[in-house]
């Protein structure tokens, strides 16, 4: 009896991991035909900062969807593993290096300019010719690298810090700033702080999640403020989605922030709409 149940379970068991298999399979195929078929958009989240009483827009950070033309939208957090077991990653990375740098092409014909940040999953770094291929889309859109920062995923850097530590400095040679995202969630986090060439530190959201319930979240985020006032690494709050969170974070002295309290994600043509970014849009082409 015992021997059929656990027959039974495995049977189950092969079932759904096959079925998992052939979804991963049918979106990495489908995922190389995205490209071509402009299947990926860019959102755009506004960063803010609070500078003299008020708070104000000082960058954007692009975040990629995928419209599958029969899934519909797939959000990144479904994709990117899959991207990144396939090795795909790296085309999407370039894929969105260059169309922020388009995009801040536009903007700056219009007058505007931003600095903007975009996510990068590390483990390709090195390969697939990402060096040559990003130099060659910041010459051909002659974009200042000083314009762009890239966002890695602090799990990365554990897999190997000399890697990684050389894969920054060579981001940093063109002058683009590195920040680390998910800041805390790892056991090592501070060994990178000590290590690593960073500009900034992204305090993770679950954290922020806990003001106002958790003394824990709110005494690790109070540390973290300390520890980057005694150093040159800037701080950010990301997932600020309440008025409670984002007081707490001020009287605290942190000034920069993202979330759902100030803008959510938003395509180009909806920043563009912004007041306080002073687009002009009284001509509709
Ligand atoms: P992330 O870089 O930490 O981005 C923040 C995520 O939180 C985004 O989800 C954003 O839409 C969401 N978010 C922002 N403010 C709030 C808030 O106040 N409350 C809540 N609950 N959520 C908020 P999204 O766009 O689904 O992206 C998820 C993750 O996927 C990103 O986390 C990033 O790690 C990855 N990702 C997104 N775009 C790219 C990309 O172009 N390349 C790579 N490699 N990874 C990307
Ligand atoms: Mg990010
Ligand atoms: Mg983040």
């Amino acid at each position: 009896k015992a021997k059929e149940n656990g027959k039974n379970s495995f049977a189950i068991f092969e079932k759904e991991n096959h079925s998992n298999i052939k979804k991963e399979f049918d979106l990495t195929n489908d995922m190389i035909l995205a490209i071509n078929n402009n299947e990926f958009k860019l959102f755009y989240q506004p960063k803010m900062e609070y500078i003299d009483g008020k708070v104000v827009i000082v960058g954007l950070e692009a975040l990629i969807r995928w419209f599958h033309p029969q899934k519909g939208l797939i959000y990144p957090d479904v994709f990117i593993p899959i991207a990144e077991r396939s090795g795909y990653i790296s085309n999407i990375f370039l894929w969105v290096l260059n169309e922020v740098c388009n995009q801040l092409k536009k903007w700056n014909s219009k007058g505007k300019d931003f600095n903007i940040s975009i996510n990068f999953s590390a483990q390709r770094f090195g390969q697939d010719n990402i060096y040559t291929n990003m130099s060659k889309i910041l010459e051909n859109t002659k974009i200042d690298p000083k314009k762009i920062s890239i966002e890695i995923d602090e799990k990365y850097l554990a897999k190997n810090i000399e890697t990684s530590i050389e894969m920054l400095n060579y981001m940093k040679s063109f002058g683009i700033n590195i920040t680390i995202d998910h800041f805390g969630i790892n056991y090592s986090s501070l060994n990178y702080l000590r290590s690593l060439p960073v500009n900034g530190m992204k305090v993770d959201m679950s954290f922020i999640n806990g003001i106002g319930s958790n003394t824990k979240d709110e005494a690790i985020i109070v540390a973290l403020i300390e520890l980057c006032k005694g150093t040159d690494i800037d701080i950010i709050a990301e997932g600020v989605e309440t008025k409670e969170q984002y007081d707490f974070l001020i009287a605290h002295d942190l000034k920069k922030m993202q979330g759902y309290y100030f803008y959510k994600p938003m395509q180009a043509e909806d920043i563009e709409k912004i007041p306080e970014l002073g687009f002009d849009n009284s001509v509709e082409d």
